[in-house]
């Protein structure tokens, strides 16, 4: 059998090892031990990982790389000081700046073997133009890049009362999922009223919803609940999503744990932001302070489809990041005491398989029929790739390697003797 690629002796996720992957007219055709058949192209991934691309569920492209913007910075660290620096720049950022910051964002992302983003864009401009250049990034990178848009009135669906126009406009140029943002609503009631009309809207165009929901340290927040509930009543399950939700982190456990179920009920997912909400909560506590993080363990137990995101880098909310989603699921061990056995290779699946159920990716995964997509990382399992977040050696798109990172080793000279270390290959011996 010939086929265009054979990727030899590699790890798996669930800790299969010394397997072969073969590659045909874009797709996994085989993946077996000791393969017999040649290909055009064979990679040597002895001793290395091997796992499918990474997947964003919940990111801002139109925001990303602006740190800065005219010498501004967050002070202060909140949330609040960030919107206001955003609503502040946006009006003054022209298209071109717009197009060239998402495309490097894109590009970074490929190299990290993130290909999958899904991005909310502020659809508060008139003009909508952020809109209208993410659009046509979305076509440009499409035969490397999953990108997903989402309708985000930044300022709130009440804030102005051309909003819900502007939201309807952007899904009519071709932005597929319905954002909003209740608990920046004036009043609860308020907030609760933008969820039942988002919902609705959602349910009307057969889309997809996700909502910046509850990104606070108020137990009181609650839009989930009616998220929920709407979710469930309109028959969104499996196609609506919560983001943030870090007022969980302060809730008592009775509510939480009633939340939680109803949530499971519903068949509502849950999109946590570990990086930027480590950032940006709790900043009006002293000490003890909380961290802003919905409890993903406890979710994922009842049954909820869960993911973790970047959410930012490089912008006025988070002044860090590189792409990595390993970043991310290196801090979700640490906040969400994701710490065991399992709960480690958990935190793989929260920015792989669990992340494409969300954005709805098809024929996504390490499966014979499914698009060729991977990434060969200078790392021996899952647990050195979330510790040492290392290379990425080759990521594949339809078969094809998009970018390639040479292995990493350092050049030693002490004691005049010259020698080299893979840093990355340094481990317990036991
Ligand atoms: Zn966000």
């Amino acid at each position: 059998m010939a086929l265009d690629l054979i990727i030899r002796h590699a790890t798996l996720p669930d800790g299969r090892k010394d397997i072969d992957i073969g590659v045909k007219d874009g797709r996994f055709v085989v993946i077996e031990k000791a393969l017999a058949a040649s290909a055009a192209q064979e990679i040597d991934a002895t001793d290395h990982l091997v796992t499918p691309p990474f997947v964003d569920a919940h990111f801002h492209l139109d925001a990303t790389l602006a740190l800065g913007f005219e010498g501004r910075f967050n002070e202060s660290g909140t949330l609040a000081e960030g919107i206001a620096i955003w609503a502040d720049m946006r009006g003054r950022i022209s298209p071109e700046n717009f197009h060239r910051r998402a495309m490097s964002y894109c590009d970074l992302a490929v190299s990290q073997g993130l290909l999958a983003i899904r991005s909310h864009v502020d659809v508060t401009d008139p003009d909508l133009t952020a809109v209208e250049v993410l659009i046509d990034v979305k076509k440009k990178v499409a035969p490397y890049l999953d990108l997903q848009l989402v309708a985000f009135p930044q300022m709130g669906y009440f804030s102005s009362a051309l909003m819900p126009e502007q939201i309807t406009r952007a899904l009519d140029m071709g932005v597929e999922v319905v954002g909003g943002i209740p608990h920046l609503e004036p009043t609860a009631e308020l907030g609760h009223e933008s969820v039942r009309r988002l919902t609705r809207l959602a349910a009307d165009r057969g889309l997809m919803i996700d909502l910046h929901c509850d990104e606070n340290d108020d137990p009181a927040s609650r839009n989930v609940e009616t998220l929920a509930y709407e979710t469930k009543r309109l028959g969104l399950q499996g196609r609506s999503a919560g983001s943030h939700l870090t007022s969980m982190h302060s809730m008592d456990n009775f509510y939480a744990n009633r939340l939680i179920q109803m949530m499971a009920a519903s068949g509502l997912q849950a999109i946590s932001n570990p990086l930027a909400n480590m950032f940006l909560q709790g900043r009006f506590d002293t000490y003890p302070k909380r961290r802003g993080l919905m409890r993903i363990p406890e979710l994922m137990a009842a049954g909820c489809t869960v993911a973790t995101a970047h959410d930012s880098m490089l912008d006025p909310w988070y002044p860090l990041g590189k792409a990595d989603m390993l970043d991310v699921a290196f801090m979700t061990v640490h906040a969400a005491h994701l710490s065991s056995h399992q709960g480690m290779r958990d935190c793989l699946r929260l920015i792989t398989e669990l992340p494409a159920t969300i954005l709805g990716l098809e024929d996504y995964g390490l499966e014979v029929g499914n698009h060729a997509d991977l990434v060969l990382l200078q790392a021996s399992d899952v647990f050195e790739a979330i510790r040492l977040r290392p290379a990425r050696l080759a990521v594949v798109r339809r078969g094809k390697v998009i970018s390639s990172t040479s292995r990493v080793t350092s050049a030693l000279k002490l004691d005049g003797r010259p020698s080299s270390i893979d840093t990355f290959a340094i481990r317990a011996s036991g």
